[in-house]
């Protein structure tokens, strides 16, 4: 399996503030399984990734705050959101996502030099066009790739969050601490 591609500038790395994650391709591989009995409300079903969500924690014990700003509405992004603690989970069903991270930003006081998301398709576009660190899923689309400045080595769903969050902290010099931290709290 190809490993990641480019490289986090120390310093931009250290001022991240706010990481903003997409869901469908990103925290999933994009796939939904939509399920129904006759005369019954369908049900999705998304499937996230287990080491993802350490990731996202781990993030914010470094003291970076992680959002979810999908493009589609469903209860199990809704679930899984409240399941890791993520108070800024925002689902538009048009797919506009700008005013959603600016309004973020402005509310703390933060610029889009403090800011860092990973993507995969187009909706994507406009924020990774203006944050200090615009990553892609292995799996993302063309567009996307081009404005990237790092590309995780696995697509969205495998562990691909879990990878980039390993790759900040590591390059804010804080990932082998948070490590022993961990362990050191469950010995
Ligand atoms: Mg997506």
């Amino acid at each position: 399996m190809p490993g990641p591609s480019g490289d986090i500038d120390p310093q931009v790395a250290g001022r991240i503030r706010l990481v903003v994650l997409d869901v469908d391709g990103v925290l999933t591989d994009g796939g939904v399984y939509v399920g129904a009995r006759p005369g019954q409300d369908a049900i999705e079903l998304k499937r996230f990734d287990i080491q993802d969500g350490l990731g996202i924690k781990m993030l914010r014990w470094a003291g970076i705050e992680v959002a979810i700003v999908s493009g589609r509405v469903s209860e199990a992004t809704s679930w899984r959101a409240a399941e890791l603690g993520i108070d800024e989970c925002h689902q538009d069903p048009g797919a506009r996502k700008l005013p959603i991270v600016q309004k973020m930003l402005d509310d703390r006081g933060l610029g889009w030099d403090e800011a860092a998301m990973v993507g995969d398709d187009l909706a994507d576009l406009p924020i990774l066009e203006r944050v200090a660190l615009p990553v892609a899923v292995s799996n993302a689309v063309p567009e996307v790739h081009a404005v990237s400045r790092w590309t995780t080595g696995v697509p969205g769903g495998r562990g691909a969050v879990r990878e980039f969050a390993r790759a900040l902290l590591t390059a804010r010099g804080e990932w082998d601490r948070l490590v022993r931290q961990y362990c050191d709290d469950r010995s």
